[in-house]
């Protein structure tokens, strides 16, 4: 457990077990901290793991690298629904394979550039910028229209 880094990381939740390095990248990887989740369909909790799939997601670069967490994304079953459920983490939209903050960073580069120079820049594709920003804006039009 890295703990110092983990308060770098500054992300709710999970805390740094290890980390790598290349040349161009930093790999932290990472652990939740609870021990099982609420059940979307029910509300009640479970403990009941049942499948752990690693993912990477994309964070903000630091020291001049590229950053990438490895998340275990956890299945839970849910007894009472009998479902299997997925977790969510709090700084990870829904199937996004970048952290919030990632992807607010990516939408306000590109208001000051443009999506070439942002891809360019971030080792993105095109499609990659445009579907950051897409989400990015759609999520502010929610946010308007509930306040
Ligand atoms: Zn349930």
């Amino acid at each position: 457990m890295v703990l110092h880094l983990t308060h770098l990381l500054n992300l709710p939740g999970v805390i740094i077990d290890s980390w790598d390095s290349d040349d161009n990248s930093v790999y932290f990887h990472l652990n939740i901290l609870a021990e099982g989740m609420k059940c979307h369909h029910c509300n009640s909790y479970t403990e009941e793991l049942h499948q752990i799939r690693p993912i990477i997601v994309r964070d903000l670069p630091a020291f001049g690298k590229n950053v990438y967490l490895k998340v275990p994304r956890r299945q839970f079953y849910c007894r009472i629904c009998q479902r299997y459920i997925t977790e969510r983490l709090a700084f990870i939209d829904w199937r996004r394979k970048y952290t919030q903050r990632y992807e607010e960073n990516i939408y306000y580069q590109v208001n000051n550039s443009n999506i070439e120079q942002v891809a360019q820049q971030e080792n993105l594709s095109i499609e990659d910028v445009k579907s950051i920003v897409n989400h990015v804006c759609k999520k502010r039009e929610k946010a308007k229209n509930i306040s």
